[in-house]
């Protein structure tokens, strides 16, 4: 189940896994590496692993239905108030669970000027949306001066008034955030970080340098994880990444039940397991450490709560669970 290390496994799939699915790892994240732990909870994000080429039937290469909901090339439009801005298709890493392991790699272009044009004049037509999350890929693979022409451009669209980018970047790869990548990020609206972090192993010296610039900014940092087996699948493991983050001040946000992404089968695991770690965390941690956990519903549904049922109704009212698993009868008057 464990990742085995790279030289332990069969050389042709290895090279039909790469060919398949883009592989890039940074020297930051190498050195965060243990080579002596075959069960590394680092390495089994970001090695390629021959386990990849098993694909079930619920598998799909568009797991969430972003292509149900993109009107124009590089935007999503699922929910009416905030749209996804995708510039960009690669990153610095690639994640070997990631839901857009089909579209993102070093082979797939950034918008071309006319389409990114195309995509900021949808928003700019569209009054109701009022936030705009820069995705990707990672988006902070733009130099930052392509990010503050951007910047500049969504600044001035009166009707936006949150900018969130989503990004890995700052974990894996934290020297590219630099002063002058912050200082692009400058907006009279709101701007937010949620960062992508699995492990409190990730959280090294320089990537918490990283943190520290975009929150002297002002900047307000969250995090999103998503669950995976083998990497942060115990209650005591997801207690110390979202300690860990929270007393940095990076609000964990999101934690994200595994998409149904092809090749990541030996990631997953129950929801009703997901939903019993979750529920343990809510006795054992703080309540401004806890994410919500989500699912996305594929099919491009959106994102919906997916812990543990607490209130549960019944002919007298509500019997209501505490974190302990103990049972309360709740009513209305
Ligand atoms: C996840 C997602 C969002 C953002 O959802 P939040 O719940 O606001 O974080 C927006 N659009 C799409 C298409 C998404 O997948
Ligand atoms: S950084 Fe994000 S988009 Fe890129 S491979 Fe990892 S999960 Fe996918």
């Amino acid at each position: 189940m464990h990742s085995k290390k790279l030289k332990e496994q069969p050389q042709d799939a290895l090279t039909e896994v790469m060919a398949r699915y883009a592989v890039a790892v940074t020297d930051e994240v190498m050195e965060t590496i243990n080579p002596g732990d075959p069960n590394d909870p680092v390495a089994r994000q970001y090695l390629p692993s021959v386990e990849e080429l098993n694909t079930t039937p619920q598998e799909t290469a568009d797991p969430i239905g972003d292509e149900v909901h993109a009107p124009v090339k590089g935007i999503v439009h699922r929910y009416p108030d905030r749209v996804l801005l995708k510039p960009v298709h690669v990153c610095s890493v690639y994640c070997r669970f990631c839901f857009r392991r089909e579209k993102v790699g070093p082979g797939s272009e950034a918008l071309s000027p006319t389409e990114l044009e195309a995509a900021l004049g949808y928003i700019r037509a569209t009054p109701k949306i009022w936030e705009v999350i820069v995705t990707g890929g990672d988006p902070f693979v733009l130099s930052p001066r392509r990010l503050l022409m951007l910047m500049q451009e969504l600044n001035k669209i009166e009707h936006v008034k949150v900018i969130r980018f989503h990004t890995r970047v700052p974990v894996a790869d934290p020297l590219r955030v630099t002063q002058e990548l912050v200082e692009a990020l400058a907006s009279e609206k709101a701007v937010y970080v949620v960062l992508h972090c699995n492990h409190a192993n990730e959280l090294t010296d320089k990537v918490r340098a990283a943190a520290q610039l975009f929150l002297q900014s002002g900047i307000p940092l969250l995090s999103q994880s998503t669950l995976l087996r083998g990497v942060n699948d115990k209650a005591e493991t997801l207690e110390e990444l979202f300690r860990a983050l929270t007393a940095l001040r990076i609000k964990p946000y999101y934690l994200h039940h595994p998409d149904l992404a092809p090749g990541t089968s030996h990631f997953r695991l129950p929801l009703a397991e997901g939903q019993k770690l979750t529920a343990a965390l809510h006795g054992r941690l703080s309540g401004i450490a806890q994410p919500h956990y989500v699912l996305d519903i594929p099919g491009g549904f959106g994102k919906i709560p997916a812990g543990s049922t607490w209130i549960e109704e019944n002919d007298d009212g509500y019997t209501v669970t505490d974190y302990q698993g103990g049972k309360h009868t709740y009513r209305d008057e």
